[in-house]
């Protein structure tokens, strides 16, 4: 039985990005290929649609949330709650690789805004976090390891 890979579907070439845009990058599809089942991961686009409003991490009363950049909506607990359904359905996995700098995928990369939408650190994703916390012995990675 093939090994598992979790994957950021924006990097497998899915149309999955909140402009309606992929990040598709051969190198990660080539790399893991024949070793790994790849398993495509996107919190956004099944509960917002694609394309769709843009997302911030934003610091907020010392806790971060995940707001819509326009709108101004609180969609942190949906997103944890597919996030959760996605790692239920998803118990193991043996390599992970999430897009970099996104609100929900990026790890140690993403923008962390403040209410006036100023960056003031580089962190992680919603997604990230969470993933990072369940499966504490893989070292997650990005797109850039892999170009
Ligand atoms: S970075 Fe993550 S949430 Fe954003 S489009 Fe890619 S897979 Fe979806």
């Amino acid at each position: 039985m093939k090994k598992k890979a979790l994957v950021s579907a924006c990097i497998l070439g899915e149309y999955c990005r909140y402009d309606g845009k992929t990040k598709k990058i051969n190198a990660v599809i080539e790399a893991l290929g024949d070793e790994y089942e790849i398993i495509p991961f996107c919190p956004e686009a099944p509960l917002f649609g694609t394309p769709r409003e843009r997302i911030n991490v934003v610091e907020k009363e010392g806790k971060l949330r995940i707001i819509t950049d326009e709108t101004n909506v609180d969609v942190t607990l949906r997103l944890e709650e597919e996030i959760e359904r996605f790692l239920e359905k998803n118990p193991a996995f043996d390599r992970i690789v999430l897009k970099s700098k996104s609100p929900s995928c990026g790890y140690k990369t993403t923008p962390i805004l403040n209410e006036s939408k100023e960056q003031i650190s580089l962190g992680n994703g919603i997604a990230s976090t969470m993933i990072a916390k369940k499966f504490q012995e893989i070292v997650l990675e990005s797109e850039l390891d892999f170009i």
